[in-house]
């Protein structure tokens, strides 16, 4: 099967990221989001983000103008009828995700595949409520996504080999690296990185450091490009917390919270989307908030 029209559902950070990188490879894109701000909101920050790639001559006026031209937004889910594949990136809840499915099941084209962009639940589960098992599949994207080279894919235990080697053909035009992983709590890359963040804040919590010396600990003596603190802040903390409470059931104990990050949820402190995390954001550069 071969896919032409991409829906993609929530604007936030890693939908508005997946829809920028689809329209710069040429494929129609329809971001849905029900939230009444979402849309402007992300149309601006892929304006934006494209505006920025046009100032350093990596993007042509004309090439950013066709690309913005193959993107349309919608508020509810009916336009997703005429999609190739639809990818999910709504908040890492399952029941969010599971109703979504539900709605989605009577509008999808038979033939339409439909993925998850979810950094931690089992695409085996997900899949069961999507009522298209075979044509379901996890996608897991990264961010920045328009950056970023990786695309993490998972098989669920009845996504068909046609779902699974269109996808990866799909990979090959985002110009994306593809690695397939198994059906496992946070695939290969979180279920290695989401530790390594907890950790960090274990360290904090602990008084084992200061988050500049965590962050400039890592940055030089492991070779980070980012330190995980200002990291866990770019992933945003509800989602890192969300991510390790998945683990935490499905792993065991060695994925336990750290009870810091639960702190920092119930403030509303979410990292760089909320302005302040382990860094407050009102300056430039962030400045550590503690
Ligand atoms: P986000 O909170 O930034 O965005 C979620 C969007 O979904 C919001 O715009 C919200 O309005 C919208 N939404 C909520 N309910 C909806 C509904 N019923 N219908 C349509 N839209 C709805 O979250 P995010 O960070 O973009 O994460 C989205 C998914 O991607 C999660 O599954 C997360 O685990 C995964 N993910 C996140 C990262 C990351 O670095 N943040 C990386 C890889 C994967």
């Amino acid at each position: 099967m071969s896919i032409s029209k991409i829906g993609v559902i929530g604007a936030g950070l890693m939908g508005n990221g997946i829809a920028h990188a689809a329209v710069m490879s040429g494929f129609d894109v329809i971001l849905v989001d029900t939230f009444p701000d979402a849309l402007p909101k992300a149309l601006a920050t892929i304006t934006k983000n494209m505006d920025r790639q046009v100032a350093k001559g990596s993007l042509t006026a004309e090439a950013r103008a066709a690309a913005l031209a193959r993107l349309t937004t919608n508020a509810d889910y009916h336009p997703l009828a005429a999609a190739d594949l639809v990818i999910e990136a709504v908040p890492e809840r399952i029941e969010i995700k599971q109703a979504i499915y539900q709605e989605l099941a009577p509008v999808l084209k038979p033939d339409a595949i439909l993925a998850s962009n979810t950094s931690s639940i089992s695409i085996t589960k997900l899949a069961a409520f999507s009522g298209r098992a075979d044509k379901f599949v996890g996608l897991h994207f990264f961010n920045p996504v328009p950056m970023m080279k990786l695309l993490e894919i998972t098989r669920g235990l009845a996504t068909s080999e046609e779902t699974y080697q269109t996808v990866l053909a799909l990979a090959g035009k985002l110009n994306k690296t593809a690695i397939t992983a198994h059906d496992a709590p946070g695939f290969i890359v979180n279920r290695v990185l989401c530790m390594l963040l907890n950790e960090a804040i274990v360290a904090l919590h602990e008084g084992v450091g200061t988050v500049e010396s965590i962050d400039t600990g890592l940055k030089l003596g492991a070779n980070h490009p980012m330190g995980p603190l200002e990291l866990a802040d770019f992933v945003g903390l509800e989602t890192l917390l969300s991510i390790m409470q998945v683990f935490h059931a499905e792993l065991g104990d060695k994925y336990r919270p750290c009870p810091l990050l639960i702190k920092y949820v119930e403030a509303g402190w979410y990292g760089r989307k909320t302005g302040r995390g382990f860094y407050d954001y009102s300056s430039t550069p962030p400045k550590p908030a503690r």
